[in-house]
């Protein structure tokens, strides 16, 4: 399997990193090494002074699919999950002065969190809301209406490029309120109120 991300789906965290919005979704991917194994803490790696949380919505693909067109783009997704895009921000930032790929700042171990996941017929599909509290206190709060690019656009989009298949998963993007995280720090993601995962960072 593979994990695709969104890079820069929300107007506020485009802001706040001062990058350019872009004509087209930005993206990058992760190994599935990349994931971090349920219940396991995440361990700051050497190679960062800043990692930072971004708590994004994550969509598991169920149906093989290549040029999928985004009005039949539901059909290729049951369930909503919740996950953290964990990142190397120094490390990130040293990538993009030079123009270089950044999978060493974004697709590390462990750098994927993958909560559980939820039916979308339990969800508002227009409107999903979710949150990710640090140490007990809001630090993020996300709403799907925000999105530059909805799911079934970013289906579409990334399907012209890469053909989906049955457990990929999609990061679609963070909102505004991204943080450094440090040792002893509990990470909790919620959807609708639901935890969906807590990870504590070591
Ligand atoms: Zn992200």
């Amino acid at each position: 399997m593979k994990i695709i991300c969104i890079g820069r789906n929300y107007a506020k965290h485009i802001e706040e990193l001062k990058n350019e919005r872009p004509k087209d979704p930005v993206i990058f991917m992760k190994p599935d090494s990349a994931i971090l194994l349920k219940n396991n803490p995440f361990f700051i790696p050497p190679f960062s002074e800043d990692i930072h949380y971004e708590v994004e919505l994550v969509v598991k693909i169920k149906k093989i699919g290549k040029h999928i067109d985004e009005k039949f783009a539901p059909k290729y997704y049951d369930e909503i999950g919740l996950g953290i895009d964990f990142t190397a921000r120094d490390l990130q930032s040293k990538l993009k002065e030079k123009g270089l790929p950044w999978e060493k700042a974004k697709a590390f171990d462990g750098s994927a969190v993958v909560g559980n996941f939820i039916d979308k017929s339990e969800l508002n599909m227009s409107q999903i809301h979710f949150q990710l509290l640090k140490n007990g206190e809001l630090v993020q709060d996300g709403d799907s209406t925000h999105m530059l690019w909805s799911i079934d656009e970013i289906i579409s989009y990334v399907s012209q490029f890469f053909t989906l298949k049955i457990g990929d998963l999609i990061f679609t993007g963070t909102p505004s309120g991204v943080g450094k995280v440090a040792a002893d720090d509990v990470l909790e993601g919620t959807i609708e109120g639901r935890r969906m995962f807590q990870v504590k960072v070591k």
